[in-house]
């Protein structure tokens, strides 16, 4: 059994290039048993040279029931969305995550200092990493505390995804205090930490050395409780679906996890 429950097409996620027909056949042929499409709705997106925004949801809606008629029965499609989380717009966040019958509600935060991480650079990448990874997760922290209406917090190392540095991955010594108020949130109101495979996959192929995920994060989440774990590629385009699943698999077992999740009408499913 795989579940990959981060992923974006073209058809409502502008810097995706996968078509659903290419998701749903890349999807079978790689294996995987449950995919999770979820599109990008950045509410109120501070950037002006970002073109992702949001979608309309009731497009959405009616493109998934084509969608689900053209998957075949051995894969799982779910509807999800994924909300990059701002501090005015959590009561926003809420609201629209209820507004459609979703399966699988994401939330992530891709700004730092206001822009998308994507676009790095000095101010971003220039500074201290410690300091760096403390203002991240601190948000990441907020953004679990504030919202409520979510299923899983994404990609708490987006911070690292486009560090010229391959070596500069997030640790939990570098911020304990904000990973702690991070999972504290998370394991109160029952809520799913995601493994993402393609921020390994991408800090792998620029030649990092770092074990990924940092094994004091994941150690520390089980400590304090955490449970469930859900895993996504977070892919953009076929070839990364369901990408280093089976050695993060492995990985995250040699560290204590016995279980991972994803999500159907909002329910939590453990495989
Ligand atoms: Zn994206
Ligand atoms: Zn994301």
């Amino acid at each position: 059994m795989l579940a990959d429950i981060h992923n974006h097409t073209c058809h409502f996620s502008p810097d995706a290039q996968m078509t659903i027909d290419e998701l749903i056949s890349s999807s079978v042929s790689r294996g995987l048993d449950v995919v999770g499409i979820t599109e990008h709705y950045e509410y109120d997106n501070p950037d002006p040279l970002d073109d992702i925004t949001t979608f309309d949801i009731i497009k959405y809606c009616k493109a998934f029931e084509d969608w689900r008629i053209k998957c075949p029965d051995n894969l799982k499609l779910l509807m999800g969305i994924e909300f990059g989380y701002q501090t005015h717009t959590a009561g926003d966040i809420d609201r629209i995550a209820s507004s459609a019958p979703f399966d699988v509600v994401i939330l992530s935060n891709h700004l730092f200092r206001g822009r998308d991480v994507y676009y790095g650079g000095e101010e971003c990448y220039g500074m201290d990493k410690r300091l760096r990874h403390k203002q991240y997760i601190g948000k990441m922290a907020e953004m679990c505390e504030k919202c409520n209406n979510y299923d899983v917090a994404a990609h708490f190392d987006y911070i690292n995804r486009y560090n010229p540095d391959p070596e500069e991955y997030i640790l939990y010594e570098d911020c304990p205090e904000e990973f702690d108020r991070f999972f504290e949130a998370l394991i109160s109101k029952e809520k799913c930490l995601e493994i993402n495979t393609r921020s390994i996959y991408k800090a792998q192929a620029k030649g990092s050395s770092v074990i990924m995920p940092d094994p004091a994060v994941i150690k520390r989440y089980l400590a304090m409780g955490g449970k469930y774990i859900s895993l996504g590629s977070d892919s953009h385009t076929p070839d990364t679906l369901g990408i280093m699943f089976s050695e993060t698999i492995d990985y995250l077992k040699s560290l204590g996890v016995n279980e991972f999740c994803y999500y159907e009408k909002r329910k939590m499913v453990n495989w």
